[in-house]
């Protein structure tokens, strides 16, 4: 008889792991999925292109109703899992049903920060996670209202972009000096701004929120240096925070994340969690890809056969506004690592590499991305790059060619 696996969460990462078990371990387990949100589940990254009006909400769903059912996935979606008896080996669920598992796998995913502001919690102040969110902020660029979007990372230039291309006059406020800078140097965020700014959306540097303005509606926000913007809402794009609770209330080892070994086990037998909720090494992810290595290491091990998971060099690769934005490794460089750096600001293309002891250690690209992946894969090999030195800047097809030569 096959185990009954029980999954809460049904995101990117649940999709991929019943993807991988249905390969590798097809009728081992009778899988159970538990899902909050009252929907398939879908591609959340494209929620960015649902808020541009490229696609729509339809359109992002990562398998249809048939998929799920033919690998026999009993699907509760709208459902919200509410406690885990660690002892019993049960789920229980809304509306009091219990579940019970012999492997249980928590993918509950983040949710998305609000800062800790006066006026935080008043009407017309949003996020940024989930596709009713962006119903709300379609809504919102409808009716052509003002909005602030807090937080210059990926998020909150995403949300800027859709909510500018809608039709919102966009101010977006960044507390740090430079755009995304966990995944760019100055000269890459500096050309990244001018790039967005073109597309008319204001952006304020080194900008701390103070409060949000208004007695029962968001009539604005004032910053800690006195200064006032005028908007009729608010979006914090400002972090996420991993989902903890349910591992935390049943006595499961949570730091940031939930504590997972090399084989994505919690500290309690036959519990598992992967994506964006867990903590590898001291690690939480904010990313999908090494949600879905987690994924496929996990199946693999559930399938009985030998598979560890050692993390994962994270790469950002995607366009941010519009803007093709490439960022791997140790970018910056440090004490004896040298760059190569090509710009050409009318083009709107910047590309650094950064080398340590011949080999390529980090690179940033903007506008022009085409070899990313190329530079990817030398950095996660850390193959010897002498050979290839003189050319690498300009392409994987040239560089070959002149190591050929
Ligand atoms: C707008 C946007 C753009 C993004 N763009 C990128 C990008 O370009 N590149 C990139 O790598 N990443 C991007 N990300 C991040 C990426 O979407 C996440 O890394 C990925 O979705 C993580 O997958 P997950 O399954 O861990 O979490 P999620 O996809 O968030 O899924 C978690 C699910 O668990 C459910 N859940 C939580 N608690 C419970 C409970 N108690 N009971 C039942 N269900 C529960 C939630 O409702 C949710 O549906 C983006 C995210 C957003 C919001």
């Amino acid at each position: 008889m096959s185990e009954p696996l029980v999954i809460v969460g049904n995101g990117m990462a649940a999709a991929r792991l019943v993807d991988e078990l249905a390969k590798v371990a097809l009728g081992r387990y009778a899988i159970a999925v538990i899902g909050e949100e009252p929907r398939l589940a879908y591609n959340r990254v494209l929620l960015s292109s649902v808020l541009a009006g490229e696609t729509t909400s339809q359109d992002i769903e990562l398998r249809p109703a048939s998929w799920w059912s033919e690998r026999g996935v009993t699907l509760k979606y709208g459902c919200r899992a509410t406690a885990i008896d660690v002892g019993r080996r049960e789920l229980k669920v809304a509306g009091g049903e219990r579940i019970p598992f012999s492997k249980l796998v928590l993918t509950t995913g983040s949710s998305a920060l609000r800062l800790n502001v006066p006026g935080a919690d008043i009407a017309g102040v949003h996020t940024f996670r989930d596709s009713r969110d962006v119903d709300l902020l379609l809504a919102l660029a409808s009716r052509k209202q003002r909005v602030v979007v807090v937080g210059g990372g990926l998020l909150g230039l995403e949300a800027a972009y859709g909510l500018a291309k809608a039709g919102s006059p966009v101010t977006l406020i960044h507390l740090m000096d430079r755009l995304m800078e966990r995944q760019l140097d100055a000269p890459a965020a500096a050309l990244l701004k001018s790039l967005v700014e073109r597309k008319g959306i204001e952006i304020l540097l080194g900008a701390n929120t103070a409060r949000i303005v208004g007695e029962t509606r968001v009539e604005g926000v004032e910053l800690a240096d006195g200064r006032r913007i005028d908007a009729e809402a608010v979006i914090f794009a400002a972090g996420i925070r991993p989902n903890t609770a349910l591992a935390m209330e049943a006595g499961i080892a949570v730091n940031r994340g939930i504590v997972v070994d090399d084989h994505l086990q919690t500290d309690a037998a036959d519990i598992f969690a992967i994506g964006e909720c867990a903590e590898h090494r001291g690690i939480c992810y904010g990313l999908v890809e090494p949600a879905y290595e987690q994924g496929r290491v996990l199946a693999r091990y559930l399938s009985g056969r030998e598979a560890s998971y050692a993390g994962s060099t994270v790469a950002t690769n995607l366009k941010v506004s519009g803007v093709s934005v490439f960022s791997a490794g140790d970018f910056m460089g440090g004490e004896g690592s040298e760059a190569i750096v090509l710009t050409d600001i009318n083009r709107g293309t910047y590309k650094k590499l950064v080398i340590t002891n011949g080999r390529l250690i980090g690179a940033v690209l903007i506008g022009d991305v085409g070899d990313a992946l190329w530079y990817l894969e030398l950095i996660r090999t850390r193959q010897p790059t002498q050979r290839i030195r003189a050319d690498m800047m300009f392409g994987r097809s040239l560089a070959l060619r002149s190591e050929a030569a």
